[in-house]
């Protein structure tokens, strides 16, 4: 009897899964697990929990979706919690499972993990998988360690031939394997379980976002096609204000409730259906961003956490506290940006506008040290996505990919074009 286990981490979706498909075909026996890592849920030292609230909220939400989507199909979920090279091993030991598959991550904490868990694993083989960009690290133009430090050039040689990058979305699994004998599946915790305090939520969006495939895909229809905004996205990107300026697919993306490869495709068949114009073009732009800071960190490692960046700059930045508690509170004095802290603050989010605007004054106005800002981000935001995160925020402070290395920002401006009647602010005053 081969049993397998599928070590589900930022994948959580049933749709598109290449992990899933392979191991269904190669399985008698099957078991989707998920590990609650309490270093994931610890208190940073600046005071905050690594995971927040609303980050916390929507992973859990998506984990009751995928659980609901594996039982359809004949299996279930199964939670784990503790170190994963422990928790995983002690499981792969008692089922006397033939392997482990997963997902593949490149960034610190979670190649650690892996490396953690190849070495306490006995008989069971463990294979990874790149499962998480457009592009496959080996589908791209670049070899890894190749890959420019300028997005314009990694982009134009992607999109020449970019479908054929890409590879197919694979079809919905029919069915899965049965459970090992004997299993006992545990419960998916809830909130009440995590040292993580309820915000003041001050909702003007309470259903924006609800965690899981289920939603995420939802989500992509409605944008795409019933209301078609997507046509607009171009022009409406920079937007600040309500639910369809941007498509929104940042959270079910960050935790692989929808396959990036599934957007792609869909948005082929929106524009030979319905119309291609410079706003579909652009969503992919967009989503070669998020591919090209994963190629990034694959190719930098532990250098997009340090303190000088991938350029390893020497500034000084001041420590004070004070300073950072009225940028993370909003309570800078200057409206726009605590605005948009109040935002993230309220419900998880922030539009990428205010994320330039806000990171830009923590780096280059009040001179504090970068990494605590896009802490704080982690923390709060719930699209967090390790490279999209830390890369963006490099990028920011003029220690990363932007050629230019001093970006400043003139508030005024920004608010003059982006917010210049106040609305905004008045939202989120
Ligand atoms: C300081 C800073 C921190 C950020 N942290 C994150 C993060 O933790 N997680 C995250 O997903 N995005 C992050 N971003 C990128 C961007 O702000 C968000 O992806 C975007 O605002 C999410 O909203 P949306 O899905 O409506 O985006 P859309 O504008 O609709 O874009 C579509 C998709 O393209 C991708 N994308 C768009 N812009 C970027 C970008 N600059 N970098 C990488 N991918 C991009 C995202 O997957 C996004 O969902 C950050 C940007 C900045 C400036």
């Amino acid at each position: 009897m081969k049993t397998y286990i599928l070590w589900y981490r930022n994948d959580l979706r049933v749709h598109d899964h290449f992990v899933l498909s392979k191991a269904v075909k190669e399985a008698d026996r099957f078991l989707p697990v998920y590990v609650f890592n309490p270093d994931n849920f610890r208190m940073l030292k600046h005071g905050f929990p690594k995971t927040g609230y609303f980050r916390l909220k929507f992973l859990l939400e998506s984990l009751i979706d995928l659980k609901a989507s594996l039982r359809k199909l004949g299996s279930d979920l199964h939670i784990l919690t503790g170190k994963p090279s422990v928790v995983l091993s002690e499981l792969a030991a008692h089922l006397n499972a033939r392997a482990i598959y997963a997902s593949k991550e490149h960034t610190f904490e979670e190649l650690r993990d892996e490396n953690e868990l190849t070495d306490m694993l006995g008989e069971t083989e463990l294979r990874f998988f790149e499962d998480r960009t457009l592009m496959n690290p080996g589908g791209t133009p670049f070899s890894m360690e190749k890959i420019p430090e300028v997005f314009t050039i990694f982009r134009k040689a992607s999109e020449k031939n970019l479908e054929h990058r890409i590879k197919l979305c694979l079809p919905d699994p029919a069915g899965l394997p049965p459970l090992p004998d004997g299993i006992e599946i545990n419960d998916i915790p809830t909130m009440g379980d995590f040292p993580v305090e309820t915000p003041d939520v001050n909702y003007f969006y309470p259903d924006r976002f609800l965690g899981g495939e289920t939603n995420g895909l939802k989500r992509f229809d409605y944008y795409v096609w019933e209301s078609k905004r997507v046509l607009e996205y171009k022009q409406t990107r920079n937007g600040l204000v309500g639910d369809d300026y941007s498509s929104k697919f940042s959270p079910w993306l960050s935790l692989g409730c929808i396959s990036p490869r599934r957007i792609f495709f869909e948005l082929k068949k929106f524009e030979m259906a319905e119309e291609g114009n410079a706003s579909t073009y652009w969503l992919i732009f967009e989503l070669l961003w998020r591919d090209y800071f994963r190629f990034v960190a694959i190719k930098h490692g532990k250098k997009i956490f340090y303190k000088g960046g991938l350029k390893n700059i020497k500034k000084s930045v001041m420590r004070d506290d004070r300073l950072f508690d009225n940028w993370k509170n909003g309570e800078t004095g200057i409206s726009f940006i605590d605005a948009n802290m109040h935002e993230l603050n309220a419900t998880g989010y922030m539009s990428n506008r205010g994320r330039q605007v806000v990171a830009n004054h923590f780096v280059h106005e009040l001179q504090l040290d970068w990494r605590a800002g896009a802490a704080y981000f982690e923390s709060q935001l719930i699209d967090y996505d390790v490279t999209s995160n830390w890369c963006n925020w490099m990028y920011v402070g003029g220690i990363g990919n932007d050629p230019i290395e001093d970006r400043r920002f003139d508030i005024e401006k920004q608010v003059e074009m982006y917010d210049p009647q106040g609305i905004y602010q008045m939202l989120w005053k």
